[in-house]
């Protein structure tokens, strides 16, 4: 049976997503393709090529897909980064030529200077915007208790657990009330469990705040449980091989989500389409 019509006959589990379906597209990718240069190679190899979606305002979807797909060169021109070699990126309608004020990008490291406090860190984006000192600490307070670390303002990143270090991080992304947020693998570092408490912040904000947000991880559930949809990439060169609507309660909830029994068959649909297993020897 198909994942939509598993779903269609439970239809009291509408996902309660704040991203409906005539809301506007947010980020498209038009027949994108991005070749880089290689050592003794006269052409440029594809590293992604063909790839073509729309996401709408409001709508949370992850990126899976094996190591060196592409899929952190996707969110690379998605917030300007890269340019595509061939097709376009727009972002609120626009084509991307350059960084995107509405647009804030989260990396697996986090990347706190290590010299400013917590506080400071999380005002960094506010100082480059020019906002007032007054109005700056007021917003980096409010980020911190909300991202639980209250107490830490005056801290240092070094005197952080690695877990509190990536709180910060997201609390400093958050700050400029970026529309768009590309994620690329922000929690993982993290253990398990640790994992899981950021992921329901994360989901919590992005619910309450209606931010449009396109997460990459190599964790499946995480991608089922964080997700409106999900896009699943082929081997270099990377395109979509399929997409997956995540009809299922809880958006806002992803622990709560994480206990429905459909995310055992639906993890187990995504490691077949990406063959985990499939080529290895299992030990
Ligand atoms: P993923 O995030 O899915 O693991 P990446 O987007 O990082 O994959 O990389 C996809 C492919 O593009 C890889 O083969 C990688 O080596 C290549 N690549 C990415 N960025 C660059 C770059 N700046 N220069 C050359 N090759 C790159
Ligand atoms: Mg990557």
């Amino acid at each position: 049976m198909a994942v939509k019509e598993m779903y269609a006959i439970a239809p009291q589990w509408k996902t309660p997503s704040p991203c409906d379906a005539q809301a506007p597209t947010e980020i498209e990718f038009r027949n994108v393709g991005k070749a880089f240069a290689a050592k003794g190679q006269s052409q440029a190899p594809f590293a992604i090529r063909g790839v073509n979606f729309q996401i709408r305002r409001g709508e949370v979807v992850s990126i899976i897909g094996p190591s060196g797909c592409g899929k952190s060169t996707i969110l690379n021109m998605g917030s300007g980064l890269y340019r595509p070699s061939e097709g376009e990126v727009l972002v609120g309608g626009e084509r991307v030529v350059g960084p995107v004020p509405k647009v804030a990008f989260m990396l697996q490291k986090d990347l706190l200077m290590p010299w400013r406090s917590i506080r400071r860190n999380v005002e960094l984006g506010l100082e480059i915007q020019g906002r007032a000192a007054s109005d700056r600490k007021v917003i980096a307070q409010d980020l911190l208790n909300r991202c639980h670390l209250q107490g830490f303002a005056d801290h240092y990143p070094f005197q952080l657990s690695g877990g509190m270090r990536q709180r910060a991080a997201l609390a400093r992304t958050l700050a400029i009330d970026p529309q768009v947020l590309f994620l690329d693998e922000p929690f993982s570092a993290l253990d398990a469990q640790t994992k899981m408490i950021l992921q329901q912040d994360l989901a919590r904000m992005l619910f309450e705040e209606k931010k449009t947000a396109l997460f990459i991880t190599h964790d499946l559930v995480e991608a089922i449980a964080l997700s409106d949809r999900l896009l699943v990439m082929s081997a270099r060169p990377g395109t979509i091989i399929e997409e997956i609507e995540i009809d299922l309660p809880h958006r806002d909830n992803p622990l709560e989500r994480r206990k429905l029994p459909e995310i055992g068959p639906l993890a187990g649909r995504l490691m077949d389409l990406l063959h985990v297993g499939a080529d290895h020897e299992l030990h």
